[in-house]
């Protein structure tokens, strides 16, 4: 048995009375890993570089292992920008390379770059005429029950790269669930951590990191799920949000 392990935090009340949000995060671990996963899901909503949170949920779930599911991690590139307008630029022709069409990804843009306040999830975006297919409004699709198969091996995967810290780890395993997903073309995506500047475009081609998706002190971040048109939208939110998905790195292969 594993157990699903989720946080959401934020300020100024409960999300759902208006509270906005400061953090999340998941993971699918042993029970012995339930009461360290805790601790620093609470650590981390309460020193988080948007806010002080002063509302925490967290749910602990079981998983049977029968339920889980294995998908490979994504090839990581690092495409070297030198500031957000060519970070943008380069994220554009990623998109389209992945099939997104300009429509699609101009209007993408537009959707993340018109929010007031970043959202708890993703927008799913027609891939085709750029169209917002969810319904989830300003809360967005949350993924969750995702993990490394084996951490020692993923993390010494991304150290070699020089890529071993927890924006890069939980981006990557996310990216990899979302980039399994039937019907998902092409993920974007930058952080809501005004610290943090790099930004990715995912697809089955692999994840591509973009030094400069967002200006240093911007605390808007977003993603976008761009999917094909006659995807099942109910189908797909039902996958990323409770289908426990376990990431293998090639060595387990
Ligand atoms: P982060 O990379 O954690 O800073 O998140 C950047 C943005 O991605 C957030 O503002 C949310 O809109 C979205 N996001 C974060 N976590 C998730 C998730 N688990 N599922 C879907 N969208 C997420």
């Amino acid at each position: 048995m594993i157990y699903s392990v989720r946080m959401r935090a934020a300020q100024g009340g409960r999300h759902e009375d208006g509270g906005r949000h400061i953090s999340g995060a998941e993971c699918l671990v042993d029970f012995s890993k339930i009461n360290k996963s805790i601790e620093e899901m609470v650590q981390r909503a309460t020193f988080h570089t948007r806010g002080q949170a002063d509302f925490i949920n967290i749910t602990v779930e079981a998983v049977t292992e029968n339920e889980v599911v294995y998908a490979p991690l994504l090839p990581i590139t690092t495409e070297e920008v030198s500031d957000v307008v060519s970070g943008r630029q380069a994220a554009r022709r990623a998109l389209l390379q992945a099939g997104v069409t300009l429509t699609a990804v101009e209007l993408g843009f537009q959707s993340l770059l018109l929010l007031k306040d970043s959202m708890r999830g993703a927008m799913l975006i027609c891939a085709t005429t750029g169209q917002r297919l969810d319904q989830s409004g300003l809360r967005g699709v949350r993924v969750s029950r995702m993990d490394s198969f084996n951490e020692i091996a993923f993390s010494k995967q991304l150290k070699a790269m020089a890529l071993e810290n927890t924006h890069t780890k939980e981006a990557l395993l996310l990216a990899s669930k979302v980039a399994a997903a039937p019907g998902v073309v092409a993920e974007l995506c930058w952080s809501d951590d005004p610290e943090y500047t790099t930004g990715y475009v995912a697809s089955q081609a692999g994840y591509i990191r973009l030094p400069h998706l967002k200006r240093y002190g911007d605390t808007l971040g977003g993603r976008i799920f761009f999917v094909r048109p006659e995807v099942s939208v109910d189908q797909l939110i039902e996958y990323l949000e409770n289908q426990p998905v376990l990431i293998t790195t090639d060595r387990e292969r």
